[in-house]
């Protein structure tokens, strides 16, 4: 008798995902436009688009904070109807309650759903100790900079361990280094807990860098334009962007998006 592979449902499922704003004066925005997309569990995956093309709305919609117009959207195997507790999501602005302590902040979402702080603390500390915030639990997030104050962001959205992690633009409102910094924490956090990302940005760097997978969006209406696999080593290191594989790969995304208009051909 042979045994049958178990089949595993991704953890993020669109098909044929449009989606269509009405605006205030009742113009139509067609955001997105037959989106698919699926997500398997332990995936990095990067959603590399302009600005406008439908990122945060594909996020949102995965979320069950929006909803679609049209179009499939399940998470774990289950239809997405309503906001999703069982994910994560930090944005491009942390969203800290300065009035909360920064372990408190971790804490909010245990707090909120009234889960016992006892079974949570130790994970808070030990989370905010991996990103290097030890020491820093009973200050409030006032004291902290930009790229410390997204690590507790960061660290919040982890707390209650949830399968799936979404970040939508998470260190665009960071400065350069930062930005570099934070990038090769996330790398180390990720091959830490192997959640499901999905990790949305505009930086073609920061999406190869990261991912396992690169979706290239188009301008608006956003579609998917080309997939790329990133099979570079891990743990990837910031010598390895100046590599003949890295630099192929981000020309080729260029290409795209200079003949979707996204980067001028020649200037
Ligand atoms: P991105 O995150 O890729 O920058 P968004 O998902 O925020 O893009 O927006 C996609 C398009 O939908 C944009 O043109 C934006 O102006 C429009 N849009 C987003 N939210 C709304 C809304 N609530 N009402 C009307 N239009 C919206
Ligand atoms: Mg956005």
């Amino acid at each position: 008798m042979s045994t049958m592979p178990v089949p595993t449902s991704p953890v993020v499922r669109v098909e044929h995902l449009h989606k269509v704003y009405r605006t205030a004066s009742g113009e139509l925005v067609h955001a997105l436009d037959d989106v698919a997309l699926e997500v398997t569990e332990g995936e990095f995956i990067s959603v590399l688009g302009p600005s406008g093309c439908g990122k945060s709305t594909l996020m949102m919609i995965v979320a069950g904070l929006r909803s679609s117009t049209s179009g499939l959207v399940e998470v774990a195997g289950t239809n997405v109807s309503g906001p999703q507790t069982d994910l994560g999501i930090v944005f491009q602005r942390d969203v800290l309650l300065d009035w909360r302590t920064n372990l408190d902040n971790v804490l909010l979402q245990t707090d909120i759903r009234k889960l016992p702080r006892s079974r949570y603390l130790d994970r808070a500390r030990e989370l905010l100790h991996e990103v290097g915030l030890e020491g820093f639990e009973d200050k409030h997030p006032g004291e902290l900079s930009g790229g410390m104050r997204q690590r507790v962001a960061i660290c919040r959205a982890l707390i209650h361990d949830p399968p799936l992690l979404l970040m939508d633009e998470p260190f665009g409102a960071l400065d350069a280094l930062t930005r570099e910094d934070m990038t090769m924490r996330l790398q180390t956090l990720w091959m830490h807990s192997r959640k499901t990302v999905m990790f949305i940005t505009h930086s073609i760097a920061e999406a190869v860098f990261l991912a396992d997978r690169v979706i290239v969006m188009t301008p608006r209406p956003g579609r998917i334009d080309q997939v790329f696999d990133i099979n570079l080593e891990r743990p990837r290191r910031f010598e390895s962007m100046s590599s003949p594989e890295f630099a192929q790969i981000v020309n080729e995304i260029r290409d795209l998006f200079r003949a979707t208009g996204v980067l001028a051909t020649d200037v």
